[in-house]
Parts: structure tokens; C-alpha cells; sequence
């Protein structure tokens, strides 16, 4: 609609200024040839007026020819001299006739007519009226109401005795002649005090008032525009005789009517012309434009395929080029948009939205396969220790290893917080953990991001359709289970198992109720005992939190405390239990019971800058002195964030609490390694204890680790005493402190202080003697 307009427009603009142009030239063509027709038409007047007097002089000198031929006639004089009137009137009609005048007077000694040669008497009957010169020698006058042009001569006989006069009458017939003569139009208007008397001329009486017009104007008669001048030829006691002249316009005017019919000719046709150059040039103009408009409407629908050309140097190409270039960037940043709806940035992988879809395609197309979630086992530890970036980078690079590695078929996908995911299609289970074993082998492999070389543990979860289920949904919700029950170790891969599902829920409900548990008194402090094996005196015991829920029943801890760990409820607990132990020292120390007492932190406590102060709060509300206190740490802990923990652990030390690695064995820290920790204990993992047997091979483990340990200055524990072999094989070794079931299990408060009554010095033999 718009573009139609815009095209109208252009085309009425630029007619209507061309047909202004032509309008103005047709004007000025028009108006020059009027006036040129005006001049014209004025000169013929002019020169017609000319002839008009000349022929009336003409007339006038014929008269006056017959005239005084007959004053001169003897015959004529003596029929004067006689008054004989009736040869008069015959010498006078005879003359008259002769020349073809139409009136011949006779006038007395007295001047009045005797004689006229129209009437037979016309001393009574012809009127003369007004007379008056007409150039040199004729006269105008009116007789019996009717113009006449006469010459009159004296008749002497000798002397004076009368006049006699000849006339022609201004008359139609002479108008005519004139006319010829001229080319004009000619008539005669005689008037009396304003009355026309007598009108005649070549116009015939149709002339009408046109003629009363003033000397040379313009006149309309009966639709003819003439010029007109006006010669006054008598003008006297109130009569007045005039003589009209005319040119006709419209002859003048004629020549120029083969020039007006070109002109107009012309200007039709350079209209015709324009018009059409105009809707030409506009076309070509609206139609790029219109097209432009429905390649801009084709992008706002979505279809970015056609290209936008225009095969223009101006303004208009350059708006193509502009919106071909709008076309391909907005494709692109769609294509981007898509590409990332269904991409992990980070490795360029599918996504999460990409599984699900794959999953649901697999799974509606009726075939089987398997679903894997391979995820890195200490990424907590390796974000922790350094930092994000640097994990990133790992994952990244982790990516690139077995992007290509994975079977035909199959895709791979990566989902933060839940790792890997590979959608193995046509596979069973089985051949789906023999293709997860291969690729956590490659992942597993050493590798180095910015300088460090890690050894990377991944684990992975693999859940079947459509045994396990086949909704995409469900099956991402089991792998996550199955991922979460792989540990290091031969279990790196878990299949999902439907059983899970309440290992699953059981986990969830003691995630949430766990952080209510001291709330609800569900909590409990046990001790075990530590024997001084030089001493055999027991002045040590380790402190372990119980938890007694109310519907599952008991609660170990190796599934609380790492539960505690995850969900951030270790500090409650952790809290809970230093009040708990520093209260029941109190009533210890009050009965005169002094034992030291070992508590176990969790990494996260050591992360945390407020505990150490915590810690001294505690004791200060107990009245219990630091030396008292011993904390239990696996190396392991220290190792997430050694520069904070180092500064936790440094703090305590200087409070004077006694600080122990546990679980010494299990993981990768050297003896060199803690030497720089302020430690004083070493507690070698139960593991190595529980089985200690002669030659063994962790006997010989042991064995090393008590020498080198007390070479560095450290005190060793021995937990995991099960056995009287192994205790007496411990003490032989020179091992510091023995704690296990051999000696006792972890007991509530009131049966340690009774088992104490009974056994505190029993395994110190030299003090009872
Ligand atoms: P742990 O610090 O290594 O504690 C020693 C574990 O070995 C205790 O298990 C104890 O009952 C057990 N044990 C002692 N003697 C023997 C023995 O002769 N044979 C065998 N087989 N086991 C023995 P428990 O109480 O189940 O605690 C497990 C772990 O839970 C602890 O290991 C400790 O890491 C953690 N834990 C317990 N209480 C707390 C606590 O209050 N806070 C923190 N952060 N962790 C705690
Ligand atoms: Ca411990
Ligand atoms: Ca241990």
C-alpha cells in the first residue's frame, strides 16, 4: 500500500512540475501571439482609416468635378436667372444621375433649398440639419435625417444667385466598397441628441450597441471580437454622424492557430512522455524498495536462506548490502543461540537438553541402550585446592581425551555437577561397562593442566534401558544414583540397581534429619580407651559421636559424618560434640578423673577461621586447660586447603591442645610431609592393625613407619587392637599407644569411668608392684 503511494507520488510530482513548465510556456506562447494579433489587427485599422478618408476625399473631388460642371452651365445659369424650377430640377436630376449622386440641391440667393432632385418640390420637404466641412472641399450634413457627403458651388450669373450641391449618401453600398477597399468593416451611425437615427454598414444592424463603443477597443459583436476605432465625421447642434471601423481578431489570430496546434502537440506528448519516464523511474525506484520491504518481512519470519541482492550502486543497493549483512548476523546469532540451547560452553559438548533428547529419541524408537555418567571423584578437593579455573581447564581437557574414543553411535554430553554423560545406543549393559572400564582407563591417565600433573580418579554410573526404565527423566535420575554408589576402587563403576533406590532415599532422609539430630537428643558421646603401652596406664581416650535415630535405629558414623560433610551439617556436630566432651570433663576433673580426650575434626572445621576461637570459647566456659584437648585430623583433610588448615592447626597448637593425624596410611601424605605439621601423634589406620601378623606385610609397613616417625619426633598410635598378639607385637615394636576392642570397645560415659575403676592400671604392671 505504502510503496503504491509512494510510486503516485513521485509520478504526480514530477508530472505536475513538467505540465507547470508546459503551462507556463503556453501561457507565454499564447498571450505573445494574442498580442501580436492585437498589434496587427490595430495597424490594418490604422491604415484602413487612411484609405476610408482617402476614399471619401476621392468621392468628394468626384462631386465637386460635377458640381462646377453645372454652376457652369449657360443653360443651367439662365434657367437660375429665369427661376424656372422645373428645368432646374431635370439639370440637376440629369447631373445627379450622371455621376451616380444620390441627392442634388439647389439653394437660393438666401440659402434655402429651392430645388432638391429627389422630390418634386422639395422646397417644403427637404430638411438639411447640420453641415459641417469635411477636409478641404466637401462636407458632412444631414439631410432629412440621413447622412451625405456633399460639395456645393456657386452659381453666378454673373453675380451670385445661388448654390447648387451634390451628395452621396454614407450608405450600405459605399460601407461595402469600403470594405473591400480595407478589409475592414464599415459602418455609419447617425444619432440625433443621443437617438440613433440611422445605423448602417457591412455588419448590418445586428452590429448593436457593440458599435457605441470609444475609439479603438475591443468590441464583441454577436461573438466576433473585432478591433474598433471610431472616426467622428459630423458633430453639431446636436446630431453626430460616425463612421466604425473594425478589424476582425479573429483573421490575426488565425495565422497563429497552426503554431498553438504544434505547441500543443508538443506539450501533450512531452506530458505523455513524462508520465511515462515518471512511472519508469519510479517503478525502479518502488520496486527495489518493495522488495526490500519483503526480504526485511521474509527475516522477521525466521527465513534467514535467501539472500538480499540488489544490483545497485546507490543508496538503495547500499541498504541491501545492509540488510544482507543484518540477514547473515541475525542467522548467526540464531545458529549461536540454537548451538548453546543444546551445548555445554565449556567443552563444546552436548548438554543436559541434548541427552534428555537423545534419550527420548533412543527410547521411542524402540532400541536399547545404556546411559553413563562418568564424574571425577575428589572434584570437590581439586576445585577446593585449585580453584574453579583450574578445574575448568581439567574438564576441558579431560573432554578432549575421549571425545574421540567413544564408541560409534553414541554421544557424549557434559552436565555441570554431574560430569560426563554418554548415551550409548544398541548396547547392553554389560558391553556398556566393558566401554565405560576403557574410557575411565583413558580418563584416569595422568595429564597436566598448567604445569601440574594430576592423577585423576573418575568413577561412573551406567543405567540400562529399557530394563531400568524408559523415561528419559527417570533414566538421568537413576545414573545419578548409580554414579553416586561408585567408589575408588573396583567399584570406579556402579550399575544401577533398583534396590539402590532405598539406599537413595534412606540417604535423603538422613540428610534431613540429621541436622535436627542434636535437637532431638538423638546424640550420644562414646569413649574408648588408648593405653600407654610403656606405662600400661590408660590417661587417653578418643571421644566418638553416636546417633540413635528414632525410626532407622543406629546411625554409624562412617555414614553420618561423611553425610554431615556434604550437607554442611558437620559444624552443628562438630559444635555439639566439644560441648558434650568439654562438659563431661568438667565432671571428670570435678571427681578427680583426669584424662585426656580426643575428639575427631573434619576438614571442614579446619576451614572454617572461627574454630580455633570456638574452640578456646568452649574451653574457657568449661574451665577445662588445652593441654587436656586432642584433636584427631586425617591427612587427607589437611590436604583440601593445606594453607588454611596449616594456619587452624598452628593456632590450636599454640592454645596447647595435642594434635594427631589419623588414619596415617590411607592416603598419600609422606612422613616429610608432616613434618611440618604441628603434630604430635601418629595414628596408623586400623587397617594396617587389624591383621598385624609376624612378617606380614604390614608388619614390615609398621614397623617402618614407628621408627621413622619416632626419628621425626612424633608419638605413634596403634588403633584397630584386636588381639593380644598384636597389642604384645606393637608394644615389642616400641609402639606409644595401643587403642582397640582388645583392650575395649567404645563405651558411654558412666560404663568408661567403671571400666576405668577396673582396668586403668591393669596394663601397667611396673606401678603395681
Ligand atoms: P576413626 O577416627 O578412625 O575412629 C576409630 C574407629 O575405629 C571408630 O569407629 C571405632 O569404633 C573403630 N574401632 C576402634 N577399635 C577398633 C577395633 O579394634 N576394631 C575395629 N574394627 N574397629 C575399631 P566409629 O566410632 O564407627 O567411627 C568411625 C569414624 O567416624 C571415625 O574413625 C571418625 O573418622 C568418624 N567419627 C566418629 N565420631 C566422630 C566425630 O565426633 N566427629 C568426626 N568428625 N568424626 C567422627
Ligand atoms: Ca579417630
Ligand atoms: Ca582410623
Amino acid at each position: 500500500m505504502r510503496i503504491e503511494r509512494l510510486r503516485t507520488r513521485l509520478i504526480l510530482l514530477l508530472v505536475g512540475l513538467l505540465a507547470l513548465a508546459l503551462g507556463a510556456v503556453f501561457v507565454a506562447v499564447y498571450s505573445a501571439t494574442d498580442s501580436s494579433a492585437e498589434r496587427q489587427a490595430r495597424q490594418q485599422l490604422q491604415v484602413g482609416a487612411n484609405v476610408f478618408s482617402r476614399l471619401l476625399e476621392l468621392r468628394a473631388q468626384e462631386l465637386a468635378g460635377a458640381t462646377e460642371v453645372l454652376a457652369a452651365d449657360f443653360g443651367f445659369r439662365e434657367a437660375v436667372a429665369s427661376g424656372d424650377l422645373p428645368t432646374i430640377r431635370s439639370a440637376l436630376l440629369n447631373q445627379a444621375r450622371r455621376i451616380g449622386a444620390d441627392e442634388a440641391l439647389f439653394f437660393d440667393a438666401q440659402g434655402d433649398i429651392q430645388v432638391s432632385s429627389r422630390k418634386a418640390d422639395g422646397r417644403a420637404q427637404v430638411k438639411l440639419r447640420a453641415l459641417q466641412p469635411l477636409g478641404s472641399n466637401s462636407l458632412v450634413a444631414v439631410i432629412d435625417d440621413q447622412p451625405f457627403l456633399l460639395v456645393d458651388a456657386v452659381v453666378m450669373a454673373p453675380l451670385a444667385v445661388g448654390q447648387v450641391a451634390m451628395a452621396f449618401r454614407l450608405n450600405q453600398a459605399l460601407a461595402e466598397e469600403m470594405r473591400r477597399l480595407t478589409g475592414l468593416e464599415v459602418s455609419f451611425v447617425t444619432s440625433q441628441a443621443g437617438n440613433t437615427l440611422e445605423r448602417v454598414g457591412t455588419l448590418g444592424m445586428g452590429g448593436g450597441d457593440g458599435l457605441e463603443a470609444p475609439a479603438s477597443a475591443l468590441v464583441d459583436v454577436t461573438g466576433e471580437v473585432f478591433l474598433a476605432t471610431r472616426i467622428t465625421l459630423l458633430e453639431q447642434q446636436e446630431y453626430s454622424i460616425r463612421a466604425q471601423l473594425l478589424s476582425p481578431l479573429e483573421d490575426a489570430l488565425a495565422i497563429f492557430d497552426p503554431l498553438k496546434r504544434e505547441l500543443l502537440l508538443i506539450t501533450l506528448i512531452a506530458l505523455g512522455l513524462s508520465s511515462l519516464g515518471a512511472w519508469v523511474m519510479a517503478g525502479s525506484l518502488s520496486r527495489p524498495v518493495s522488495m526490500l520491504a519483503e526480504a526485511a518481512r521474509r527475516i522477521g519470519q525466521g527465513d534467514y536462506a535467501s539472500a538480499v541482492t540488489l544490483n545497485r550502486r546507490d543508496e538503495l543497493g547500499r541498504l541491501a548490502l545492509s540488510i544482507d549483512t543484518m540477514r547473515e548476523d541475525i542467522a548467526e546469532r540464531e545458529r549461536q543461540i540454537a548451538h548453546n540451547a543444546f551445548h555445554d560452553p565449556l567443552t563444546g559438548l552436548g548438554n543436559l537438553v541434548k541427552t534428555r533428547e537423545q534419550l527420548s529419541d533412543s527410547v521411542t524408537a524402540g532400541r536399547s541402550g545404556a546411559l553413563v555418567a562418568f564424574y571425577l571423584a575428589a572434584e570437590e578437593d581439586l576445585i577446593k585446592a585449585r580453584g574453579q579455573t583450574f578445574y575448568s581447564r581439567t574438564i576441558a581437557a579431560s573432554a578432549e581425551r575421549i571425545r574421540a574414543k567413544v564408541p560409534a553411535n553414541s554421544m557424549l554430553a557434559y552436565h555441570p555437577g554431574q560430569g560426563f554423560l554418554l548415551v550409548l545406543n544398541n548396547m547392553q549393559t554389560d558391553q556398556a561397562v566393558i566401554a565405560t572400564d576403557g574410557l575411565i582407563t583413558i580418563l584416569s591417565q595422568r595429564m597436566e593442566i598448567d604445569g601440574i600433573k594430576l592423577n585423576l580418579e573418575w568413577l561412573a554410573g551406567v543405567v540400562g534401558w529399557p530394563q531400568h526404565s524408559d523415561d528419559p527423566d527417570e533414566l538421568l535420575r537413576q545414573v545419578a544414583m548409580a554414579a553416586a554408589d561408585a567408589h575408588p576402587g573396583p567399584e570406579r563403576i556402579s550399575v544401577y540397581q533398583a534396590t539402590r533406590d532405598q539406599a537413595y532415599m534412606r540417604r535423603l532422609r538422613l540428610i534431613r534429619d540429621i541436622h535436627f539430630a542434636a535437637q532431638m537428643r538423638e546424640l550420644s558421646v562414646v569413649y574408648q580407651p588408648k593405653l600407654d603401652l610403656a606405662r600400661g596406664e590408660v590417661r587417653q581416650v578418643e571421644a566418638l559421636m553416636r546417633w540413635q535415630h528414632s525410626e532407622l535405629g543406629f546411625i554409624g558414623p562412617d555414614e553420618f559424618i561423611l553425610l554431615a560433610e556434604q550437607t554442611g551439617s558437620i559444624h552443628k556436630l562438630t559444635q555439639w560434640i566439644l560441648t558434650a566432651i568439654a562438659s563431661q570433663m568438667r565432671t571428670w576433673e570435678d571427681q578427680g578423673l583426669d584424662l585426656q580426650v580426643a575428639m575427631n575434626i573434619s576438614a571442614l572445621d579446619l576451614d572454617d577461621e572461627r574454630f580455633p576461637d570456638q574452640v578456646a570459647g568452649v574451653l574457657h566456659t568449661y574451665g577445662i586447660s588445652p593441654p587436656m584437648l586432642a584433636f584427631e585430623v586425617t591427612e587427607s583433610a589437611l590436604m583440601i586447603n593445606p594453607d588454611r588448615s596449616l594456619r587452624s592447626l598452628h593456632r590450636l597448637r599454640d592454645m596447647g591442645i595435642s594434635l594427631a593425624v589419623d588414619d596415617y596410611g590411607t592416603g598419600y601424605s609422606s612422613l616429610a610431609m608432616l613434618k611440618s605439621l604441628p603434630v604430635q601423634d601418629l595414628k596408623i589406620d586400623k587397617s594396617f592393625v587389624l591383621n598385624l601378623a609376624e612378617g606380614s606385610e604390614d608388619a614390615v609397613i609398621v614397623r617402618s613407619t614407628i621408627e621413622l616417625a619416632h626419628n621425626m619426633g612424633l608419638r605413634v598410635v596403634a588403633e584397630g587392637v584386636e588381639t593380644a598378639t598384636s597389642l604384645e607385637w606393637l608394644r615389642a615394636l616400641g609402639c606409644d599407644t595401643a587403642q582397640g576392642y582388645f583392650i575395649s570397645r567404645p563405651v558411654a560415659a558412666p560404663d568408661l569411668e567403671t571400666w576405668l575403676q577396673a582396668n586403668r592400671y591393669t596394663w601397667k604392671p611396673k606401678e603395681h608392684s
